[in-house]
C-alpha cells in the first residue's frame, strides 16, 4: 500500500469532482448492510469493497447451488455446497485488505435484523422474497436508514432509493402490499446473468453517491429493459393507508 493518495486505490475518486477527499472520507466512514449474497449481492458487495466503504455487512443463509455460478460472480465450481457469505467474505478480503467485511451465516429477523439495521448507515437489498422485503423495509423506517432496493428477473431489472425522512419519502410498502406476495422468482423464470450485476452496481453508485454527499433521488422507481436497453424512471407516492412510513 502505498502512502501517496493520488497512486493509491482511491485515486480516481480524489480526482473526481463530485467525490475528491471529503467524498472519499464520507465512503470509508460509511457502513452497509447487504441483504443476500446473491446475483445482485455479489456485484454490489465488489464495488463497495473495492472503493473502499468502512464496513460491508453481508447477510444470506443460503449455499452455493451449480445453478447460482452464470451469475453470482464470487462463486466459483469448487464453491458448491459452501456458505455462501463465507466465500464471499474470503474473496471480498482478497479484493481489499482494509476492508471490515463482516459475514452473517443467517437469515436476520426480528431483533437481530432491527439491531444490523441499526448498526449501518445503509441498507441495501437484494434479496429474493416478499417477506425479506417487507421485514427490512419496516426495520428501515423504524430505525430511519436509507433503503436501497433492487431486483432482476428475465431480462428485466428495478431500482429503488427510500428514506431516511419516510415523513416526506415512501417506504417499500407504499410500491408493493401484501397482496403482490408472489414475487416471481429466477428458479421459474430465468434471468440473463448480467442483469442482476447491472442492478447491484447501480445500488452500489446510490450508496457511494450518499456517503460522499451527493444528491440521490428517493421514491423513484427505475426499470431496466434489457432487451430494449432502456431505462424508465416513474414516481413513487407516498400511500395514504401505508402501514409503515406514516
Ligand atoms: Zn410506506
Amino acid at each position: 500500500m502505498t502512502h501517496n493518495p493520488l497512486l493509491s486505490r482511491d485515486a480516481r475518486h480524489l480526482a473526481l469532482d463530485a467525490v475528491g477527499a471529503e467524498g472519499q472520507a464520507g465512503i470509508a466512514a460509511g457502513s452497509v448492510l447487504l441483504i443476500g449474497v446473491g446475483g445482485i449481492g455479489c456485484a454490489a458487495a465488489q464495488y463497495l469493497v473495492a472503493a473502499g466503504v468502512g464496513r460491508v455487512a453481508m447477510t444470506d443463509f443460503d449455499t452455493v447451488d451449480a445453478t447460482n455460478l452464470g451469475r453470482q460472480v464470487l462463486y466459483g465450481d469448487a464453491d458448491v455446497g459452501k456458505s455462501k457469505v463465507a466465500v464471499a467474505a474470503e474473496r471480498l478480503a482478497a479484493l481489499n485488505s482494509e476492508n471490515n467485511v463482516v459475514a452473517i451465516d443467517k437469515r436476520l429477523s426480528g431483533d437481530a435484523l432491527d439491531a444490523a439495521v441499526s448498526d449501518v448507515d445503509i441498507v441495501l437489498d437484494g434479496s429474493d422474497n416478499f417477506a425479506t422485503r417487507f421485514a427490512v423495509n419496516d426495520a428501515c423506517v423504524r430505525a430511519g436508514k436509507r433503503l436501497v432496493s433492487g431486483a432482476a428477473i428475465r431480462m428485466e431489472g428495478q431500482l429503488c432509493v427510500f428514506g431516511p425522512d419516510y415523513s416526506t419519502s415512501p417506504c417499500y410498502r407504499c410500491l408493493y402490499t401484501e397482496a403482490d406476495e408472489t414475487l416471481e422468482s429466477c428458479a421459474g423464470n430465468g434471468v440473463l446473468g448480467p442483469v442482476p450485476g447491472v442492478i447491484g452496481t447501480l445500488m452500489a453508485v446510490e450508496a457511494l453517491k450518499t456517503f460522499a454527499g451527493l444528491d440521490v433521488a428517493t421514491g423513484r422507481l427505475r426499470l431496466y429493459d434489457a432487451v430494449r436497453t432502456e431505462f424508465q424512471s416513474l414516481n413513487i407516492r407516498k400511500r395514504d393507508n401505508c402501514s409503515e412510513c406514516q
